[in-house]
């Protein structure tokens, strides 16, 4: 039986890892990770586990008592073809045409990506989407939700044939999670239309998934969190479901979401912003950012010299044995290091941020 505390948040491992940060560094607070499909399967991880007979959780070493959840390749979808016009989507799935290997076009079927998530070890898997950024027309975003579902379906036999059809036993309380067999996951669509997202929660729940993910981009033109989209698609499945903020977000908008009804989210934004010296700390002691949290800017002048910890109220490893002054002298200076420590704080903080949302 696997035990997921609620509610989770799961740092992105996109090619493989934690963007640089070592799992075992943040072993100790870490309840899962969040893996990209398409993107493991272009690095050649799935092909080389296959050779040593291994998956990649096995591989890695990642530990057992920990969450893989893997998505299935749709966010590529909306951020390669819708975007960048990087391959196109046809009924049998989506063609992914990519700049390193501009001659070869790479289908990824809803039954590939089962496959490929199988390959992984995955303990959640998503079903292959057709996300949209929320502002196209009617008609668009209708022929979306439909092809979603239409996925799901095969998404959903192909997982049933791999998983051996072995009935749930998925028991949920308010703090965790329990399961024994992979879960599958649904992306609930319908861009910014509040009829939409009822309908595709309708047509997704009627086929039954274990749990269901908030599809497409959850900010509005402005960039703002959209919060009505966000609420539609938690009442938008039967009551008591599990549902999953995909890419949410910042600590505010996570803060938002749990309070609507997710209890399940990953993001970039730790580690990204890490990299780029932005660093998250507790309210009043940091610049004011967010609502819910501050952020030292590590970069800025007035931390040259100062010897002070990123956050004075931080347990991790990074707050307990280095200054912000030396962490700073490192990102200038491009040192790898430098983002493995500021990385690693953000990290931590996100996740023990997320243990402040259960009490
Ligand atoms: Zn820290």
């Amino acid at each position: 039986m696997k035990t997921l505390p609620l509610p989770a948040f799961f740092p992105d491992a996109t090619y493989a890892s934690i963007h640089s940060l070592p799992f075992h560094e943040v072993q100790e607070k870490l309840t899962g990770i969040v893996v990209t499909t398409l993107h493991m399967e272009l690095i050649g991880i799935i092909e080389l586990a296959e050779k040593a007979g291994q998956n990649y959780r096995n591989l890695a070493k990642f530990p057992e008592d920990k969450i893989i959840l893997s998505d299935s390749g749709g966010f590529q979808i909306l951020s390669l073809i819708h975007k960048h016009k990087l391959g196109k989507i046809i009924e049998d799935g989506a063609v992914f045409k990519l700049p390193e290997s501009p001659k070869k076009k790479h289908l990824l079927t809803p039954e590939r990506s089962q496959e490929i998530q199988a390959a992984i070890g995955s303990d959640i898997r998503v079903v292959l989407d057709v996300p949209l950024m929320g502002t196209e027309d009617r008609k668009t975003t209708v022929e979306a939700m439909d092809r979603t579902t239409r996925w799901a379906e095969r998404a959903k036999l192909k997982f049933t044939e791999l998983t051996g059809n072995t009935a749930s036993d998925m028991k949920l309380s308010k703090n965790k999670l329990e399961f024994s067999r992979p879960l599958l996951c649904a992306v609930i669509q319908g861009g910014n239309n509040l009829e939409l997202r009822a309908e595709s929660g309708k047509q997704l729940s009627s086929i039954g998934f274990d749990l269901y993910g908030f599809g497409g981009w959850p900010l509005d033109e402005n960039g703002i969190f959209n919060t009505k989209i966000a609420e539609a698609f938690v009442n938008s499945v039967p009551e008591g479901s599990i549902t999953y903020g995909m890419g949410v977000g910042t600590p505010d908008d996570i803060e938002t979401c749990y309070q609507i009804g997710m209890t399940i989210f990953d993001c970039v934004i730790p580690t990204r912003n890490a990299r780029h010296g932005s660093l998250f700390v507790n309210k009043g002691n940091g610049e004011t950012a967010g609502r819910t949290f501050d952020l030292v800017r590590i970069g800025s002048q007035k931390y040259e010299t100062d010897m002070a910890p990123i956050d004075k109220n931080c347990d991790c490893p990074t707050c307990k044995n280095y200054t912000r002054s030396y962490i700073r002298f490192l990102q200038k200076k491009k040192n790898p290091v430098g983002y493995t420590l500021a990385s690693l704080h953000n990290v931590w903080w996100y996740l023990n941020f997320m243990k402040t949302l259960a009490k």
